[in-house]
């Protein structure tokens, strides 16, 4: 990604589109077409393939992710997580992912099950449950563990939180801020993470301050750890209003005083909520687009698509993010206004 990043022309935008796994063969097959499209007709720079906790979707994550970056030719930037997964899991993993040509992987720690929070809440040593792999605690044990078995072989990148990480697993869940997160990040990017991904925002003014707060940070050693690397900033189409709110919740993102009025307002019609979502995304790249960044580097926004297309084609096309088509056109089916129903 780093050299992919430093090829665009200086101060100009790219937006990336994350996928997760259907669970069953006709889902896939049906992701597989639209991918195809989206490819064509959007032109991501990259995408990113979601990976279940503990290795749920080990095996799918691995064929779609084969399958944007081998039949695709998409760069693909593989999700990896490292709690609740065993040494061997995690080497499958990259291996898998070398194999198939990919040589970019977002470093996460993932979420324990509900169950193994309460046995190690309870428990005291966490023994009695499945994470018996004490290599991997934290995203930055990845991070290492990466960097130690395959030097810069992959470009890696980690999670940020601009309105804070509320981690339900640790005693200290109530200080979901962005100041309790901070050294953590600093932690991972001193290991060796290329890019920042943050979860997805509504609010403008938190993510400014976030991205603020980040370029000014001056660890222990005096060092602005974060003063050139890329910061992605996540987003998600409105789909739905059910949708919205339940995503809102999981993630602990705020939906603005704004925002939330405009939504509620035609909340009773899924296709009003779509414009309307349509309309506040486009807004918000808008606004994310006139902060300031390192001199010459190009801006990112990368799209939790929750699979789907029209939504993000609409907000990609309204706030010019398609990039136009640098090969010749080889004739590929290109229309972007495809069904949603998966
Ligand atoms: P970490 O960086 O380890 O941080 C976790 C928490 O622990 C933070 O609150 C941090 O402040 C704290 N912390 C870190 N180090 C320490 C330490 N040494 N001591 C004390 N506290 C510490 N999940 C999936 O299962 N699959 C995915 O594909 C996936 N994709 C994601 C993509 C993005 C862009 C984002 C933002 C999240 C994604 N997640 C995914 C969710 C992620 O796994 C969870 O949010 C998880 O709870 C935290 O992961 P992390 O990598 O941020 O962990």
């Amino acid at each position: 990604l780093p050299t992919l990043l430093s090829s665009l022309p200086p101060s100009s935008h790219y937006f990336s589109l994350e996928f997760f796994p259907p669970k069953t063969s006709s889902g896939f097959s049906n992701l597989q077409s639209r991918l195809a499209r989206m490819a064509a007709a959007l032109r991501p720079l990259f995408v990113t393939v979601t990976w279940g906790a503990g290795g749920s979707t080990a095996t799918k994550s691995l064929e779609l992710a084969e399958v944007c970056q081998r039949q695709l030719g998409l760069t693909t930037v593989l999700h990896l997580t490292c709690t609740n997964m065993k040494r061997s899991m995690v080497d499958e993993a990259l291996e898998s992912a070398k194999e198939v040509g990919i040589r970019n992987i977002l470093a996460l720690r993932g979420d324990p099950p509900r169950e193994e929070y309460r046995d190690t809440n309870e428990g005291g040593s966490g023994g009695s449950g499945t994470d018996s792999n004490e290599d991997f605690v934290w995203a930055v044990d990845l991070v290492r563990y990466i960097r130690r078995n395959y030097g810069d072989y992959f470009s890696i990148g980690v999670a940020g939180y601009p309105e804070g990480h509320a981690d339900e697993s640790n005693p200290e869940a109530g200080k979901q801020s962005v100041e309790h997160d901070l050294p953590y990040l600093a932690e991972k990017v001193a290991a060796g993470a290329d890019f920042i991904m943050t979860q997805l925002t509504y609010d403008i003014n938190a993510y400014q301050a976030y991205e603020k707060r980040l370029r000014e940070y001056v660890d222990d050693d005096g060092n602005k750890l974060f003063a050139n690397i890329p910061i992605i900033p996540g987003l998600m189409p409105i789909q739905s209003y059910q949708i919205i709110k339940r995503i809102t919740k999981l993630s602990h993102a705020k939906i603005p005083e704004d925002i939330s009025r405009r939504i509620e307002a035609v909340k009773a019609d899924d296709e009003a909520v779509k414009r309307v979502g349509v309309d506040i995304l486009s807004e918000l790249i808008d606004q994310m687009k006139t902060l300031p960044q390192p001199e010459g580097m190009p801006r990112g926004f990368h799209f939790y698509t929750l699979n789907l297309e029209k939504s993000v084609a609409f907000i990609l096309e309204r706030t010019g993010l398609i990039p136009p088509i640098s090969e010749p056109d080889t004739g590929a089916a290109a229309s972007s206004d495809a069904s949603d129903s998966d």
